[in-house]
């Protein structure tokens, strides 16, 4: 890849120097094979899966463009997309461990990752030990069998900032992979393997597609460890994604960057407006200069997304039930990193514990910053 490349180069043309027919947008190759014009050919197919087009269960043209994109937007070598974030963080984290190896992992990672380690992998003989979001618990809970470091950061709920570049350090110097889910930053503002992260994951049903109208994943990172988890795992498990879904990705990226950085600057209006607010107990999120964690946060990222939580000044259920009802422009929904924004208090989530009663989780979408406090506004009003 050409190294002077901008964000917007990779994501307008970038990959896409053989479309066929010179279609501008790129085509949907609804293919499940490939064929070829002799048994040479044929054979030397079968020898490399991963750099030919075969079956569309290992490569797609459609898919492949938008694999390129993003690896060349992560500064990766190379990238694998899945049929969900889901089905990419579980092949990454399969290929890399078996049983009687030890992982370490930040204990607010995604709810159903921090099952996989707590409930489904402890089936294969895999223990994890989940810490706080702090590069020296982390350091300091490996043990002689750990193999991985699972990282988040920043955590899709409390969004707490782990120091990278120490917690890669140290890995690289005791032969432990590195996994972190990127999915909050994305590349645009923070790319974890410049840091010495070795894999990085997506859920690409977030910023990427932009739409919420796709369901993906990501897997990205040195060609070698994508090259093993693609043959390990992803061949064996099949998670792989559809051509069409992966075309809605890539018509996704083109306004990842813009979008973005709408985001972020309503991002922090929205908090601005929300730390000022005398119903409003505490705000988090790193890229805001009142962080706590703001220095490490902008030694790491270059902005932020339009995830973030504050609490309530309150502990009592039904004035988080008034207030989230209150809201007429975020949308009660799970998930987040579409075009339009949502609301999601912790207390309708499974097990919500007490002491988080009052926090609520926002995404702030690309409606106008206006309307999204004049609504937040109106909510706290009647509470
Ligand atoms: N990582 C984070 C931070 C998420 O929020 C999610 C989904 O909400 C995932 C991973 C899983 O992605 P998917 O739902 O695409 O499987």
């Amino acid at each position: 890849m050409d190294t002077s490349m901008n964000i917007s180069e990779i994501l307008t043309h970038y990959a896409e120097e053989n479309s066929p027919y010179n279609a501008m947008a790129f085509p949907i190759f609804e293919t499940s094979i490939f064929y070829f014009n002799s048994f040479d050919d044929f054979s030397k197919a079968l020898s490399s899966e991963e750099d030919h087009f075969l079956y569309s269960r290992g490569n797609n043209p459609t898919v492949r463009v938008v694999e390129k994109k993003i690896a060349a937007l992560e500064k990766t070598e190379d990238a694998r997309l899945c049929s969900s974030g889901m089905a990419a963080i579980s092949s990454a984290i399969l290929a890399f461990l078996k049983s009687g190896d030890h992982v370490v992992c930040v204990q607010e990672s995604y709810s159903w990752t921090f099952r996989m380690f707590n409930e489904y992998l402890k089936r294969f003989g895999v223990n994890a030990t989940f810490v706080s979001c702090d590069a020296d618990e982390i350091i300091n809970n490996v043990r002689p069998n750990t193999k991985m470091i699972y990282l988040e950061s920043p955590t899709t709920m409390f969004f707490n900032v782990l120091d990278l570049r120490k917690i890669a350090t140290f890995a690289k110097n005791n032969g432990i992979v590195t996994l972190i889910d990127n999915t909050w930053a994305t590349p645009i503002f923070q790319n974890p393997a410049e840091m010495g992260i070795d894999i990085i994951l997506h859920s690409a049903s977030k910023y990427f597609s932009g739409h919420s109208d796709v369901v993906a994943g990501v897997v990205a990172g040195k060609k070698e460890l994508i090259n093993h988890i693609f043959n390990q795992e992803i061949l064996n498990l099949g998670g792989v994604i559809a051509p069409f879904e992966a075309w809605l990705i890539l018509r996704g990226l083109r306004t990842l960057e813009i979008r973005l950085k709408r985001h972020y600057e309503s991002a922090l209006k929205v908090c601005d407006f929300l730390l000022n607010h005398p119903k409003i107990e505490s705000v988090n999120y790193p890229m805001h200069p009142k962080s706590p964690q703001y220095e490490l946060a902008k030694s790491q990222m270059r902005g932020g997304s339009g995830l973030l939580s504050f609490r309530l000044k309150t502990k009592d259920i039904e004035i988080v039930r008034k207030f989230t009802n209150s809201l007429k422009i975020f949308r009660k929904a799970v998930s987040w990193g579409g075009y339009e924004s949502l609301v999601v208090p912790c207390a309708v989530t499974r097990n919500c514990p007490e002491e988080n009663i009052n926090l609520i989780r926002i995404h702030v979408g690309l409606e106008t910053v206006k309307t999204l406090i004049d609504d937040l506004e109106r909510a706290l009003r009647v509470v």
